[in-house]
């Protein structure tokens, strides 16, 4: 036996204490207030044995801690519990943090491959892979979704449908462009061929070959797949969420909700240099003066400031690096320099559009 204080550090009492080791065992009697009372602890309640320079033995219990100033002590409760497994201490104390990062690492980094690399290489893939006809459902499915919030314009869509089939952009998709009466500058493909027009972006154009600039880096988009990949990514993700963390009767809501995002499914500044690039060459090969791509781009620059914090313009905001764009496209157009006009059917169709 043992001379012993027993501390409660729950309860903030403290007692003088007896412990005695049985096989196994360590028996603490406390004398309380109401008597004496004793406790057994088995090998799984030892959270942990301190020994101090002085002799001093500490056992901790959870909240309840021995301390006996006994030398003989620890050897005597280490012979006791020979081989068997103190303590129940908690998984973090066991591995520590970085066990808990390394772990955290290893269970999260098949979820991080797979946003970073498989589900984009997918999403790549199945773009490519998508026949034209599935595209033009999608597009036609997020388009109804989309425009259920805006005004279509529809003798301006009209107009500007005639525009753009007069260009002979040509390309495997039957495009159709829809004018759009919203305050913000904006413009937008979907997979399939529809193309928004924020009626907006026409407000700050002052010549034809800018709106054809405008379908031209639109219908690249189309043609390039771009919007098709972003919409497959972004279902890929969600899907992927959700079956990892959950609810399935959620995918229906969740694809729902990001139709709002589709308006500003924003590219990488690469894939946006692409669509200006073969915007160009659609310019081009039809005689489209190319400047019509850096002019606009100038006007885009140029409503920047105008624009209030609150109301950024989404077309502004995803289209990144517009002065470099300004500079690249500015250079293919000086280096095919083309004559600066554009065909009288459609300066007919730009000033009745303007007109209205
Ligand atoms: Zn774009």
């Amino acid at each position: 036996m043992y001379a012993a204080r027993y501390y409660d550090r729950q309860n903030l009492k403290e007692y003088l204490a007896t412990v005695w080791l049985q096989p196994g065992t360590l028996f603490v009697q406390i004398e309380t207030e109401a008597g004496n009372q004793t406790l057994e602890w088995g090998a799984s309640n030892l959270h942990s044995i301190e020994t101090h320079p002085d002799g001093q033995v500490i056992v901790q219990n959870g909240k309840q801690f021995i301390e006996v100033k006994d030398l003989y002590f620890k050897a005597d409760l280490e012979r006791n519990f020979q081989g068997k497994k103190l303590g129940k201490r908690g998984f973090f104390d066991q591995i520590g943090l970085g066990g808990c990062l390394i772990g955290l690492l290893i269970v999260t980094l098949p979820f991080i491959a797979a946003y970073i690399w498989v589900i984009p290489t997918l999403a790549n893939e199945a773009a490519d892979k998508v026949p034209v006809d599935v595209e033009e459902k999608i597009g036609d499915t997020w388009f109804q979704a989309l425009t259920a919030q805006y005004t279509i314009d529809s003798s301006r869509t009209r107009l500007i449908q005639e525009f753009y089939d007069s260009l002979h952009y040509g390309g495997a998709y039957d495009m159709r462009i829809s004018l759009v009466n919203e305050p913000v500058v904006n413009a937008f493909a979907m997979p399939g061929g529809h193309i928004v027009v924020f009626d907006s972006i026409l407000q700050i154009m002052d010549a034809p070959e800018q709106l054809a600039a405008l379908l031209a880096h639109e219908a690249s988009h189309v043609q390039l797949k771009h919007s098709t990949r972003a919409i497959f990514r972004k279902m890929a993700t969600t899907i992927a969420i959700v079956t990892i963390f959950g609810d399935f009767r959620t995918v229906a809501g969740l694809i729902a909700q990001q139709s709002d995002e589709l308006a500003g499914l924003s590219y990488s500044r690469t894939l946006e240099m692409e669509a200006d690039a073969h915007g160009l060459a659609l310019m081009e090969a039809q005689a489209i003066p190319q400047q019509g791509m850096p002019d606009l781009f100038r006007h885009m620059e140029s409503t920047i400031p105008k624009e209030t914090s609150n109301k950024i313009p989404n077309f502004l905001s995803t289209h990144p690096a517009l002065e470099e764009r300004i500079q690249t496209t500015e250079q293919v157009a000086k280096k095919t320099n083309q004559p600066g006009v554009v065909s009288p059917g459609l300066v007919r169709i730009w000033q009745q559009l303007k007109s209205k």
